[in-house]
């Protein structure tokens, strides 16, 4: 049967875009289709500055939102990374499998640390070998593919080279995995900069729309969001990535295409409020389910404890097998 993994980061609150781009394809399609795992990966979340309160905090409502979102443990594994040493265990082993080149060409890094020395941080060593902890963490299931969207896509390619390198040096040892991208919404832009994704952020900003939000404020939002000069709707992303960013938002809660939404609107109000109504219902259900799972905290307790477990069971012959193969 198929593996799947895939994660997500309590760097922040979870985003439109973590739904839209990843949570809903795991919910809907791969954990019916395959032996999918799924993980809060809060030590990535330690790569730039954290607060060790919010960070655990942000794991539990993260690993919450998930099962919120219709993960079902009797159908996947769900846990958070830290509770299964085998990550850390395997990271090391690829470390030494990476060159520092490789890691300082990811896009994300070059992104990320010039935002952290901008803003006057330091960048820690761990924003640089992330990758490399990604890559542990998709091959110590054996993962066949990774769901992801595309900001995800070069880390992907990185754990392929890892694990080919790996499996040629020391004997075959792991599974390729390869990245498999949403079919709608693969990028969430931000709704007042739609040029750049909408991802999870320490500043209130009314560019991103969180699962949590308010119906009021998931309105406010999107009917804020930044368009162009011009009044007609069209679907040109480099022309109008405003409101190419909204059909495709509009596309991915109605299942309709995005080009053919366009040649309904006359004006960008009324393609606005469309969206923010349809996002509003999209994100209903979830946000209910939510405040019922926050009133049965020991409920998600046995659900973590249960998917550490199993995600043990599961990454612990290969990551043995990657010791041995490389000499330990
Ligand atoms: P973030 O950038 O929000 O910190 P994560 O690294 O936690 O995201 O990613 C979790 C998943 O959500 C990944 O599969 C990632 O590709 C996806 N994702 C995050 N932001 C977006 C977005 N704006 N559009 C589409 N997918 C996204």
């Amino acid at each position: 049967m198929t593996r799947i993994f895939s994660g997500i980061k309590p760097t922040g609150h979870l985003t439109l875009g973590n739904y839209l781009g990843a949570l809903r394809q795991w919910v809907e399609s791969d954990q019916h289709r395959a032996e999918a795992i799924f993980c809060v990966v809060d030590l990535h979340a330690l790569t730039v500055d954290h607060d060790p309160a919010r960070v655990r905090r942000l794991s539990r409502q993260a690993a919450t939102l998930m099962l919120a979102a219709g993960l079902d443990p009797a159908l996947c594994t769900l846990f958070v990374q830290s509770h299964v040493d085998e990550h850390t265990r395997l990271s090391y082993l690829l470390e030494c499998t990476a060159s520092d080149g490789e890691m300082r060409r990811m896009i994300q890094y070059k992104e990320k640390s010039v935002r952290e020395r901008e803003t006057g941080g330091s960048v820690r060593l761990s924003l640089l070998t992330y990758p490399v902890l990604m890559a542990a963490d998709i091959l110590a299931y054996g993962a066949d593919e990774v769901p992801v969207g595309d900001d995800q896509a070069q880390h992907v390619e990185l754990t392929r080279d890892l694990a080919v390198r790996f499996n040629q040096r020391y004997g075959q040892t792991f599974t390729v995995p390869r990245a498999v991208l949403p079919p709608v919404a693969a990028r969430v832009m931000d709704l007042q900069d739609p040029t750049s994704k909408m991802g999870k952020s320490h500043a209130e900003t009314s560019g991103i729309v969180y699962l949590l939000d308010e119906p009021d404020v998931v309105r406010r939002k999107v009917m804020r969001a930044v368009t162009d000069s011009g009044a007609e709707v069209a679907y040109d992303r480099a022309a109008k990535p405003g409101v190419t960013n909204l059909l495709e938002l509009l596309a991915a809660c109605t299942g309709k295409e995005p080009g053919e939404l366009a040649a309904g609107y006359s004006s960008y109000g009324a393609l606005k409020k469309d969206t923010a109504d349809a996002v509003v219902e999209l994100l209903r259900p979830v946000r209910e389910r939510h405040a019922e799972l926050c009133a049965d905290p020991a409920y998600v307790d046995g659900v973590l404890r249960d998917g550490a477990r199993r995600a043990r069971e599961l990454a612990r012959p290969t990551v043995d097998a990657a010791y041995r193969a490389i000499g330990l």
